[in-house]
């Protein structure tokens, strides 16, 4: 053998398998939320089908991304763990970050834009979260990212392009599966594809035969132009109100997992997402973010046909401003 392939330093990590997902379940269990599954007879009437909805916008943090947070915080070696970690978020990444560090005793920086609403700033402070503000007009966050890398030594978690954080993503449907037994279809909301990956590695390995889709919002479909054309497309700032979901382009781990295992990429209007929002206020009792809304909207619009299929749907968060939701259902 030569000396070169001995040399795996610069051999690309390996593929993301099931078992990771089942390591992450390990690692969060007893401390992120087993959230319920709902039904509702309304749904299904509406639909023909037989829906299963994981409640993810019960988790901790109002938010999926508590899993993949705390799996990628737990993942740390003691080092980097003591000296923190920094994301850049204005969102529920940034949230999970804050919370799963101060859960597991890491310092945490949390680079947002001096505009980011200030109920989200609190609340991350509120998690122990130390911010650090920048003004998006004239400064680059991922510059200040790597500057307080440098000088403190913190660890970067990315919200989606990470082995660990899809890992624990794919917790969520994990649970479901192990809960409702095998499904036909699985529709997730989609956004960088850690939550899409993650939990198409658990439907390939829990309900070989399901179908997963993705559901973008019509504005921002860069995912389904990528899915389709098979490489990565890049779209300017998409304009939606699924904030969550304005990603501007596919990771390149959470890519080629998407490509592999998913059925199709579909898209919604922000219309269909406010009548989701709606439906679940009116029917469902519960409080549902627009992102959160994407897949739940295909499926009761009838972007992909579910009648006669037993259907999962993952509701991915809950974080919205009352105000803001009340804006939505009186519009
Ligand atoms: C982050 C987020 C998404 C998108 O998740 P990705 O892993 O980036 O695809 C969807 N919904 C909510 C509520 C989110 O916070």
């Amino acid at each position: 053998m030569s000396a070169q392939t001995q040399d795996h330093s610069h051999a690309p990590s390996p593929a993301l398998i099931y078992d990771d997902v089942v390591a992450a379940a390990g690692r969060i269990e007893g401390i992120a939320h087993r959230t319920p599954v709902l039904t509702s007879r309304t749904a299904d009437a509406r639909t023909g089908a037989t829906l299963f909805f994981k409640a993810e916008n019960l988790q901790r943090g109002g938010a999926f991304k508590f899993r993949g947070a705390y799996n990628a915080i737990a993942r740390l070696p003691e080092d980097a763990k003591r000296r923190g970690v920094v994301a850049f978020s204005s969102g529920n990444h940034a949230q999970a970050i804050a919370y799963a560090g101060q859960l597991q005793n890491v310092p945490t920086v949390i680079i947002m834009p001096q505009d980011a609403p200030a109920m989200k700033v609190a609340a991350t402070k509120g998690y122990g979260g130390e911010v650090v503000l920048f003004d998006r007009y004239t400064e680059d966050r991922e510059a200040i990212g790597r500057r307080l890398s440098a000088e403190r030594g913190l660890t970067l978690i990315p919200p989606y392009d990470h082995d660990d954080v899809i890992a624990g993503q794919g917790t969520a449907a994990k649970e479901l599966f192990e809960e409702v037994g095998p499904l036909d279809m699985l529709f997730v909301c989609l956004g960088g594809g850690g939550l899409l990956a993650g939990s198409a590695l658990a439907a390939k390995a829990l309900s070989p035969e399901c179908r997963v889709f993705g559901v973008e919002p019509e504005a921002g479909n860069d995912g389904q132009q990528s899915f389709r054309t098979g490489s990565i497309v890049r779209i300017p700032v998409p304009s939606t109100i699924a904030d969550g979901a304005q990603t501007t382009y596919l990771g390149s781990k959470t890519f080629p997992i998407i490509r592999s295992l998913v059925e199709d990429i579909v898209t919604v209007s922000d219309a269909m997402l406010v009548d989701a929002m709606r439906f679940f206020v009116e029917r469902m009792k519960i409080v549902v973010e627009p992102t959160g809304c994407l897949s739940s909207a295909a499926v009761l619009n009838g972007v992909v046909p579910c009648a006669g299929k037993r259907v999962g749907i993952i509701i991915s968060g809950g974080n919205v401003d009352p105000k803001a939701l009340a804006g939505f259902l009186a519009g």
